[in-house]
Order: C-alpha cells, then sequence, then structure tokens
C-alpha cells in the first residue's frame, strides 16, 4: 500500500519516523541493499529511485513511501525479519512495493483504490511464483494478520506476531506442494 492513510492517521512518526531513526537489525541471512539492486535491475531498470528498506515494529505487513527527490522508502513487519522466512516471500513483498511507483492508484467503479486491476494484473505478470507466496503469509502469519479492506493493507496484530516469529509452521517447499496438488485437483 502506499503511505497516505499512515502519514493523515498521525501514527506515521511513531511507526514509520522510529524504524529509520533506531533501524532494526536485518536477520533475513542476505544482503538487503543487493536484493533491492538485483529487484531493480531484474524488474524495474531505469526506474531511477534511490531506495532504502527498514523493518517496522507495528503496523501494515508492508508499504512504501516516495517523494519529489526519486526517494523512496520500504517499510517490511518484523513479523518477516527472520532467516527461515523464504526469500521469494521478501522478494515479491519488495517488488510488490516497486509496482507502487508505476502504478499509481485511481477510482474504479466510484471509490479510489491504490491496487486498481492493472496493478495486480502487472504484479502477476513479473513474478511466476506470487500465489505460492501469498499461500506462504496467508498460512504462516494467519494468527497475527487483518485485512484491512478499507486502507487496503495487511495489518499484523502486536499482541500476536511475536508467537509467529520464527516458528512459521509451512515452509516453501510444503507450499508448493500444496499449490500444486490444489491446482491438479480444480483445474
Ligand atoms: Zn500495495
Amino acid at each position: 500500500m502506499d503511505i497516505s492513510y499512515y502519514k493523515h492517521s498521525g501514527i506515521y512518526d511513531k511507526y514509520f519516523n522510529k524504524a529509520v531513526m533506531q533501524p532494526n537489525l536485518p536477520m533475513l541471512g542476505y544482503n538487503i541493499p543487493n536484493l533491492l539492486d538485483y529487484i531493480e535491475n531484474k524488474y524495474f531498470h531505469e526506474i531511477g529511485f534511490n531506495m532504502s528498506l527498514y523493518f517496522i515494529d507495528s503496523g501494515p505487513l508492508a508499504c512504501i513511501t516516495k517523494n519529489n527527490n526519486k526517494q523512496a522508502i520500504i517499510y517490511i513487519h518484523q513479523v518477516l525479519n527472520h532467516g527461515d522466512v523464504p526469500i521469494q516471500v521478501i522478494e515479491l513483498i519488495i517488488l510488490h512495493e516497486y509496482c507502487h511507483l508505476i502504478i499509481e492508484g485511481k477510482e474504479e467503479n466510484g471509490k479510489y483504490t491504490s491496487h486498481p486491476k492493472d496493478f495486480w494484473e502487472f504484479e502477476k505478470s513479473l513474478y511466476n511464483e506470487r500465489n505460492h507466496v501469498w499461500l506462504w503469509i496467508d498460512i504462516n502469519l494467519k494468527s497475527c494478520i487483518k485485512r484491512d479492506e478499507t486502507h487496503e493493507c495487511i495489518l499484523i496484530k502486536n499482541r500476536k506476531w511475536k508467537s509467529v516469529y520464527g516458528n512459521y509452521e509451512c515452509d516453501y517447499d510444503k507450499i508448493k506442494e500444496i499449490k500444486d496438488s490444489f491446482e491438479r485437483y480444480f483445474l
């Protein structure tokens, strides 16, 4: 999602400024600037943004902010800042946030949305394993996510996420098996 809702709701300083001023140490086991470079070069070359990434302790699963100087920051919730989180999950989330820089929100069926139909089509066209990743998120974070339809984001419940952190019950290979057998059965 984009960050405008948080800016207007007054919780921007609390969550997002803190993430920048007192950054959480990345625990993913790989270098984040390298991953950002890789994603930008592979999917978004010539976009020309100076991108950073920080982990937030509270708020949404992920979001992005940008300014007129072509600087952008992706924020990802701490629940995903762990070495057991598959790289595909982090990759798709970063990619999703990059898509917000390309496809602006607009009115659809009389209502503004930051994820119009062409946004989802664009995201889908970029990443083969997109559905596996969303399934990993749905299964592993189910006890701590809350979908906020009004603001089009996935919120992480403050009191729940620590019990999920590092205890992701279904690994990525298992997700692939579930997804593939599901598709064989229904298609
Ligand atoms: Zn979004």
